[in-house]
């Protein structure tokens, strides 16, 4: 069997074990709910069904109808038939209405504990299925119903566990009332199992289409590449990008204020400086009002919302107070250790600079910054002080994360320092490899996730390391997590602002930028400067007749070949829709000619292996390219001499060179 088959059924079995029924028992939401979900979109086969659908569900049915007949269609006879009203009202709008009742309003009748707030819960789930519908429609998803099923169903495994868990939700939300933690660490603790856990076991039971279980079951964690459902990492991003944007609205789904975790990676998947996110809340906030009316429910008012919101906010800052950081540093040491790592926002600095204040504060002999990496599941060192890494230490310090003793595993597990010394004979075999009797390990959390280790050693003078050593260093650690932390969140944001999101070129600022920069070099340089534009042939027909997705891919397959055609001290970037700019240095015209000429070719080659795919469409570019003219009076007209080439060039008939 392999790991993920045997991973998935230990999900099962213990699901089992804390379910009052079995999964396949179990009624969670109703028959009816379950046909809406695998109804796909095609409205012309589907209105039917979902008609009959409703008709058989006489609280809906009453509610369509009242609807249809309200005054804000204002129409002139009274409309008896579902068939018709859902004409009216439209399949998408219909289906959403009903999944809503079929899914949620049983669950607020039988509301049991006050602990687990089933309103403010539906409230939640709706939110987010909203905003991600709207999120996916902005970003031209093919699928955003099933988005919205999807972000509706996201915590289903919530409800699973509140309405038939031997111990239930609201007894776990009691346990853990005031605790900070993740959520889903929370859960894991209390169920041995999360809620996403639970949701895609149920999912999987009710043959719920398999991209939302993919989302149900990765929400609060994005699939690797390597996962059975890394195809549906956007679709999933999207979902814990609403998720997260829900509990900064005061609609988390709980009363547990922890938050969920947004995904580093999903600013890498998701084109988010594209969200209009100003006019995303104000349209999800008209559906929720919809919504509200259609129930006739009056959902948290706004007040409880911004009440939860303060909530978090003096939870977060007591977290913080606790830690009275000057009662933690020893008479020696400064307060420099904890500031030091938020003077950079370059990881290259955050890091040596905090290893040697602490080195400073705290006389310990050897630091080292030891980075895990979890793809190739080993620590690597990149730090050290004071001496710098030698081949040597870097052997004995790259080691697999299998290859460490219980201790240490549990407590990176537990995100707990630790002393690791003969006591335990576990470490026998480490501390023979580091060649020492004792280290501290304090394991690096950045965002919650664990990013690296601090190898802390007496080396030479042997002077232990008293364990509460250790609630002097954590602190500081933290700091350095939160400082990291930053600096990722910074580095991203920058490349955001400079790089197209689709093709990862830098944008049409960062182009002007460069030539900006460009023309201030001397003439005799910029003599040697050639500046080219291309443009894809026909680039509307891969669009119309294959789609968006292939238009996008189009675009990437044509930043793919500049990339790896281009020396490393030129320049390419993506200019606007289907349009790349390139500047050469040091080239004249027939070195600029040979470039854009091996490029164009490579592409029409690449172009006729995928001409399948693309529905005979060839592919191929147009080619305008400028030199240097001592006239040019600003580099904007470098630029539009290039692109005056390339217009000539799709005159001559497409897929050529025009050089000026
Ligand atoms: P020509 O050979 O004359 O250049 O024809 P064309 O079809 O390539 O040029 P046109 O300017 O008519 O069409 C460009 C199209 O590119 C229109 C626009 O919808 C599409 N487009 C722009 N940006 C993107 C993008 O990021 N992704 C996709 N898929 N299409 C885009
Ligand atoms: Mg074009
Ligand atoms: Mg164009």
């Amino acid at each position: 069997m392999t790991e993920k088959a045997s991973r998935f059924l230990a999900i099962n079995q213990a699901t089992d074990l804390i379910l009052k029924h079995k999964v396949d028992g179990l009624h969670v939401i109703p028959a009816a709910a379950f046909k809406l979900l695998r109804l796909s979109n095609d409205e012309q086969t589907n209105v039917t069904d979902l008609s009959q659908l409703i008709e058989t569900e006489p609280a809906l049915a009453a509610k369509v109808l009242r609807n249809v007949n309200s005054a804000a269609f204002a129409l002139s006879h009274k409309i008896t038939s579902i068939k018709r009203a859902v004409n009216i009202l439209g399949f998408s709008a219909v289906r959403q209405l009903a999944l809503n009742q079929l899914i949620y309003s049983k669950l607020i009748k039988h509301s049991s504990k006050k602990e687990f707030d089933q309103l403010f819960f539906w409230q939640h789930c709706l939110f987010v299925a909203s905003l991600s519908r709207a999120i996916a429609l902005a970003l031209d998803h093919p699928e955003p119903d099933l988005m919205y099923c999807a972000g509706l169903m996201h915590d289903i495994g919530k409800i699973v566990l509140e309405t038939h868990g031997k111990v239930s939700y609201s007894d776990f939300l009691l346990a853990c009332k005031g605790d900070e933690q993740s959520t889903i660490k929370g859960e894991h603790d209390f169920f041995g199992l999360n809620h996403a856990e639970i949701g895609f076991v149920f999912c999987q039971q009710w043959d719920i289409p398999e991209q939302i279980a993919a989302i149900v079951y990765h929400h609060h964690d994005l699939p690797n590449d390597d996962s059975p459902y890394a195809n549906y990492k956007a679709d999933i991003a999207i979902v814990n990008f609403a998720n997260y944007i829900a509990w900064m609205q005061g609609i988390g789904s709980t009363c547990i204020n922890a938050s969920p975790e947004l995904h580093p990676e999903v600013s890498e998947t998701l084109d988010i400086a594209q969200l209009d996110l100003e006019v995303l809340l104000g349209d999800v906030d008209k559906e929720m009002q919809h919504t509200r009316e259609f129930y006739g429910i009056q959902f948290p008012s706004l007040n409880k919302l911004r009440a939860t919101i303060i909530e978090t906010a003096l939870l977060l800052n007591n977290y913080n107070k606790s830690e009275d950081r000057s009662n933690f540093l020893p008479g020696s040491a400064s307060v420099s250790s904890l500031t030091v790592p938020h003077k950079s926002l370059d990881p290259d600095e955050i890091v040596p600079w905090t290893l040697s204040a602490i080195q400073a504060d705290f006389n310990f002999e050897r630091l080292f910054f030891l980075d895990i990496k979890p793809r190739l599941r080993n620590l690597a060192p990149s730090f050290s002080c004071p001496e710098p890494l030698n081949k040597n230490i870097l052997q004995r310090f790259s080691i697999k994360l299998d290859a460490l003793p219980r201790t240490i595993l549990n407590s990176l597990r537990e995100r707990k320092a630790i002393v690791i010394n003969a006591s335990d004979k576990d470490n026998y075999k480490i501390l023979q490899r580091f060649c020492v009797d004792e280290f501290l390990v304090v394991p690096v959390l950045t965002q919650n996730r664990l990013v690296a280790l601090l190898y802390i050693d007496n080396d030479s003078n042997k002077r232990s390391i008293l364990p509460h050593t250790i609630s002097h260093i954590s602190p500081i650690i933290h700091e350095l997590g939160i400082a990291l932390s930053n600096a990722k969140r910074f580095e991203l944001e920058k490349k955001r602002a400079e790089q197209d999101g689709l093709t990862g070129l830098l944008n049409k600022r960062m182009v002007s930028e460069y030539l900006s920069a460009t023309f201030q070099a001397d003439k005799k340089q910029l003599s040697r400067v050639a500046v080219g534009f291309i443009d894809i042939d026909f680039f509307k027909k891969f669009n119309d007749s294959c789609g968006h997705q292939a238009g996008d891919d189009v675009l990437k397959i044509v930043a793919q070949i500049m990339r790896t055609l281009t020396r490393p001290s030129d320049f390419i970037g993506r200019y606007g829709g289907e349009e790349f700019v390139f500047v050469l240095h040091d080239t004249s015209a027939k070195g600029a000619y040979c470039y854009a000429e091996r490029i164009r070719a490579e592409i029409e080659r690449k172009g006729r292996i995928l001409k399948q795919r693309f529905q005979g469409h060839a592919l191929t570019i147009s080619v305008g390219i400028s030199l240097y003219d001592p006239k040019f009076k600003a580099y904007s007209q470098m630029i539009e001499s290039a692109d005056t080439a390339m217009y000539t060039a799709k005159l001559k008939g497409r897929n050529c060179i025009v050089i000026v």
